[in-house]
């Protein structure tokens, strides 16, 4: 089955009893047994319900994964993915990730002796360099957020093949309709749900996929014993929101070419980083491992300012100053007064989030109105 064909029928059918089309919302914790231990594989929701176990079949449907899990949250999903690791253990993991990220590797799994180092991935180098023999996986996100870098998935899963460690890709910001990163040999993808693949910003939840049994096992019994799973109600809506992912991927990625070459000829703006310009640093890295380049622009002020980046962010009425990213509704981010607001200023610049860098989530709405609200609000700015 093609793409788009799973998105709205994999590990669906009819409900058996009734016919009704779409998967009931089993809102239940528990499950009766005709005698103790005699069950139809459920005997307590934590583990599994079966409104879950259909959104976990189809999501694996779309990464071409053999098994599916989702879990409360995205961290929910990354936290299980750290607890595959011991104390000694070490992680690399890219220097440009998701805050919320490096703060559970910093904050928290540090504390249990767990060592993570941030590298820049364009240097395949610097991975070999930092293997040694306490590593034990490598964690990649791509797109990177806010900087849009572009990191090639084969070259890195053949220098964890070759060291025997995990490959772990965060494929929130591409979706699996823009790269299968299981396709290119990764062990596990993981997503935060709450992004495009639910894409209505109305539930928080992630998902792992991968296509190893031992490693499928492992992480269904992390989830299970630790119990950071959803509920049947928000597994419903992830479900519903996938039926179109396809039909709004196509439009974020129409949108987003559209809004980045307005941005691109604008004489108030300075760099645009998009990685469908040929001029990107890794264009042709995304050219060979996504289908499209997404509706994620960020971009910069000529003026570099602070209050020049606000005054536009203040202004934008059809784009909404709001964090997150992949809903139906474009939205407009200053990261650095507030996703990475909590990095030292100096390293912060480094890393190219200067003052007046502005991120874009571009909705599905029409292009037009898309391009006249970033062209009033630039207005705006004297
Ligand atoms: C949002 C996000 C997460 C965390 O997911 P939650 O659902 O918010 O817990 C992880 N990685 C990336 C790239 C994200 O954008």
């Amino acid at each position: 089955m093609k793409f788009g064909t799973k998105a709205i029928h994999a590990g669906q059918e009819p409900d058996p009893t009734t016919g009704a089309i779409m998967t009931p919302i089993y809102q239940t914790s528990t499950y009766v047994q005709h005698a103790p231990g005699d069950h139809k594989g459920y005997a307590y929701a934590r583990g599994k319900n079966p409104t879950r176990v259909a959104l976990e079949a189809c999501l694996a449907a779309l990464e071409n994964a053999k098994h599916g899990l989702c879990f409360s949250s995205g961290m929910g999903a990354a936290d299980a993915i750290i607890k595959l690791l011991v104390p000694g253990d070490e992680v690399i993991a890219t220097d440009d990730l998701y805050g919320g990220s490096y703060r559970m590797f910093t904050k928290v799994f540090s504390k249990y002796g767990i060592v993570f180092h941030f590298v820049d991935m364009h240097d395949l180098d610097a991975i070999e360099k930092t293997i040694n023999d306490k590593t034990k996986m490598i964690w990649v996100e791509t797109p990177t957020n806010p900087m849009m870098k572009i990191i090639d998935i084969a070259a890195m899963v053949e220098i964890a093949k070759k060291h025997n460690l995990i490959s772990v890709i965060d494929n929130t910001f591409a979706s699996p309709y823009l790269q299968n990163p299981l396709d290119m040999g990764a062990d596990i993808v993981m997503h935060s749900a709450t992004k495009y693949l639910n894409g209505h910003s109305d539930v928080i939840m992630g998902a792992i996929c991968t296509n190893n049994d031992a490693l499928y096992e492992q992480l269904a019994f992390i989830a299970n014993s630790c119990g950071a799973t959803p509920g049947p109600q928000d597994s419903f809506l992830v479900m519903r929101g996938l039926k179109t992912l396809h039909v709004r991927m196509e439009r974020h990625c129409q949108n987003g070419k559209a809004v980045a070459h307005y941005l691109k000829n604008h004489p108030k703006v300075g760099k645009v980083y998009w990685p469908g310009f040929e001029e990107h640093p890794n264009h042709a890295v995304a050219k060979k491992q996504m289908r499209d380049f997404g509706g994620m622009i960020s971009f910069t002020l000529k003026t570099d300012s602070f209050e020049d980046a606000s005054t536009l962010a203040s202004n934008t009425k059809v784009f909404s100053l709001a964090e997150s990213l992949g809903g139906v509704e474009s939205l407009i981010g200053h990261p650095a007064s507030m996703t990475h607001a909590s990095i030292p200023t100096q390293e912060r610049i480094k890393t190219g989030i200067t003052d007046s860098l502005l991120r874009l989530s571009v909705g599905i709405e029409d292009e037009e109105d898309l391009i006249e609200d970033l062209r009033q609000a630039l207005e705006k700015i004297v």
